[in-house]
Order: structure tokens, then sequence, then C-alpha cells
């Protein structure tokens, strides 16, 4: 059995709001799960539901085969770091870190060696200790925050936007930092964001949310090259994936400028698709390419381009390193195996027959 597993849990505040529907995930040891998705899906509710902060409407909990639905938040061995550090102004850096071990009356020694180990983890200086939270900026107060949940031991960590209240160049480090101290402590993880950029560098798993639903769970990877549904693939991946409409009959892709066979795609169907394909999956050539687009306009971004153009209506992004010449069409290749097509009604990714 997994290290926790969630079973058909679902959230209805008092209110009527169903935030939560269905949800089902499996986390294993060592696992860095990122819950991900956009503002209001339901994600700091999923989180607060396995911390005990919040009850669940119906479903089932179970971290290290212990059933921990009706637990009080102080009996689940949880640890939690929030988006707004909630530390405690009125004491020390050193007591907030030892804040868990000086509740629970440990001996004084114990307290100092666990506060100065989680301090050099988290680098946090013996002058720093000294201080008031308020003393110090965002990024050492998550610090703070981190280290005060390293002293606890506990079984798993929960992480609801750590770094969404940081600028841009300190959350980047400070996602070195929590891989860091994620690999080194052999932490297991569940952490939630809207920010894809941190659920693709971080996550061992993604768990994207929508409107309360998963939409769908996988490593990195496997759901930026195969995403279900129309959902997922428009949510990673920057630019947005290109989404071309057309059909699907015996293999080929048929579009009014253009056909393309599509070996992995047998089926005919005679419903409207999508052909999606990503911005570097497409290839500026000067000749033979698959389709042709006019181009509006070229963004330089020193390593790569990204040439914007239209194919008749349709929006398409293309990926180069080549320098684009000045003109006002060009020849576009695609790369086929990197094809997903979607079905246009129902918005979810037709079967794949992969020989
Ligand atoms: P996220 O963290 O993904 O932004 P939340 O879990 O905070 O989303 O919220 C999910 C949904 O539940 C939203 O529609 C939100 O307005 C609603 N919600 C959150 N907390 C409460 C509450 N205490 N009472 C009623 N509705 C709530
Ligand atoms: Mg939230």
């Amino acid at each position: 059995m997994a290290y926790l597993s969630i079973k058909n849990v679902h959230k209805v505040y008092p209110n009527g709001t169903h935030a939560v529907d269905n949800f089902n995930l499996e986390v294993e040891k060592n696992d860095f799960v990122v819950i991900l998705g956009p503002s209001g899906c339901g994600k700091s509710t999923m989180l607060r539901m396995i911390a005990g902060l919040e009850g669940i409407t119906s479903g089932e909990m179970i971290l290290d085969q212990k059933k921990i639905n009706g637990l009080s938040p102080k009996d689940r061995d949880i640890a939690m770091v929030f988006q707004n550090y909630a530390l405690y102004n009125h004491m020390s850096v050193y007591d907030n870190i030892g804040f868990s071990l000086l509740v629970r009356k440990k001996n004084r020694r114990i307290v100092h060696e666990k506060v100065l180990n989680a301090s050099s983890i988290v680098q946090i200086t013996d002058d720093q200790l000294k201080r008031k939270p308020d003393q110090l900026s965002g990024g050492q107060k998550q610090r703070v925050a981190l280290g005060r949940t390293i002293t606890r031991d506990t079984k798993l960590f929960l992480m609801d936007e750590p770094l969404s209240n940081l600028d841009a160049k300190l959350r980047g480090s400070m996602r070195v930092e929590i891989m860091e101290l994620y690999r080194t402590c052999g932490l297991t993880v569940v952490y939630v964001s809207h920010d894809q950029i941190e659920a693709m560098t971080m996550a061992t798993k993604i768990v994207l949310m929508n409107k309360g639903v998963i939409e769908q769970i996988g490593t990195p990877q496997y759901i930026y090259d195969h995403p279900a549904n129309l959902f997922v693939a428009t949510f990673l991946g920057t630019p947005q994936i290109n989404l071309i409409p057309g059909e699907v009959k015996e293999g080929k892709f048929i579009h009014p400028q253009f056909e393309i066979e599509l070996d992995q795609y047998k089926t005919s169907t005679n419903d409207r698709v999508f052909l999606g394909i990503r911005s570097e999956a497409l290839e500026i050539v000067s000749e033979n390419g698959d389709f042709e687009i006019a181009i509006d306009y070229v963004e330089f971004l020193g390593a790569k381009s990204i040439v914007y153009g239209f194919l008749d209506q349709t929006g398409v992004a293309v990926q180069t390193k080549e320098r684009v010449a000045d003109s006002e069409k060009c020849q576009v290749k695609i790369h086929k195996n990197k094809v997903v097509l979607f079905d246009a009604k129902t918005t979810r990714a037709l079967e794949e027959e992969r020989i």
C-alpha cells in the first residue's frame, strides 16, 4: 500500500461550495508531489484536509497504514509550511525553530542540538537566530519556517505555495534549496502551486486540478508529452501548445490547407479534432514544409526565437534557433511523432496506437 493513500475524498463547505470532487491519490515515500492548478481549483482545501485543518465530507485518508480521517492535526505527524510563513513574531527565530520541541518540554540540550542542525540545513546564521522574524527578509523568514518543520521529524511535509510571496529571483534560488532539503533529508512532500514552472522543475509526480477535479496525474515529462485533454495541454508549456483544427480520417490529419499522415492514429473519426503540437516540435524550413504561415511577429529570446504567425485564422507559434529572415511567409514542418490529437467535442486526447 502507498505511504499516503487518499481515496474518494469530497469536500463540500457549509455554504454549499463543492471544493474537491472525488480526489484519489497515492503518495509513495520520497515522492515530491505537486498539486498544480489555477486559483480556486481546490488545492489548499485538499492540503488542509490532509493536515487535518479542514474536515473531509466523505472519503478516506491513510498515512503509513493508519487511518487519519478523524485525527486532530497534532496527532497526524504532519508538518505544514504556509505561504505567509506563520511565524510567531514575539519569539526569537531560535524559539520559532525549536517551537514544537519546546512545547513538548524536550530536554534543553536536545532542543539546542536540533535547532542548530535545522538552522545549518536552511542556512540561518547564529546572528539571525537571535533576531525576531520581523527583522528578516521574506526569503529568510521562509527558511525559518522550513527549519521549524525539520525539527519535528514528521512523516509528511505539506507546503502551500511557500514561495509565492517572494520575488522571481529569490523564488528560483529557494526552489533549489527546497529540492536540496528534500534530497538530503529524504522527505516526502505534498506541495501546492499554481506555477507550472515550479511543478515541472520540482515534482516527481504532478496532480493537475481544475474546478475541484483531478484532470491528470503523472510525471512532469509524461503529462507534458501526453496531456489527457485540452485543459492539461494548454495549462503546461510556454508558449501555449499549438492547436490546429481539422479532421482525422484513416490515419491522416486533414486541414483545408494541408494533409499529413500520422502513423500513430489509425482510427477514422468524422468528428472535428485539434492537432496539438508544441512550438519546439515545429520547425521552420526553406522548402517542403507541411504548411505555410503568414508571420505576425518574431520574439527574440537570446538563445532562441519564437515566430508567431497565422495558418488561416489559427495562431501558430514556432520555436527556432535560426535567425528568421524578415519575410512575410515561411514554411513549417511538423515533427509528427510529437503530435497529440484531441476530440474537439469532448476535449479528450484520442487514443494513440503506438507500434
Ligand atoms: P486554491 O487553493 O486552489 O486556490 P481553495 O482550496 O482555496 O483553492 O478553494 C477552492 C474553492 O473553495 C473556492 O471556490 C473557494 O472560494 C472555496 N472555499 C475555500 N475555503 C472556503 C471556506 N472556508 N468556505 C467556503 N468556501 C471556501
Ligand atoms: Mg490556495
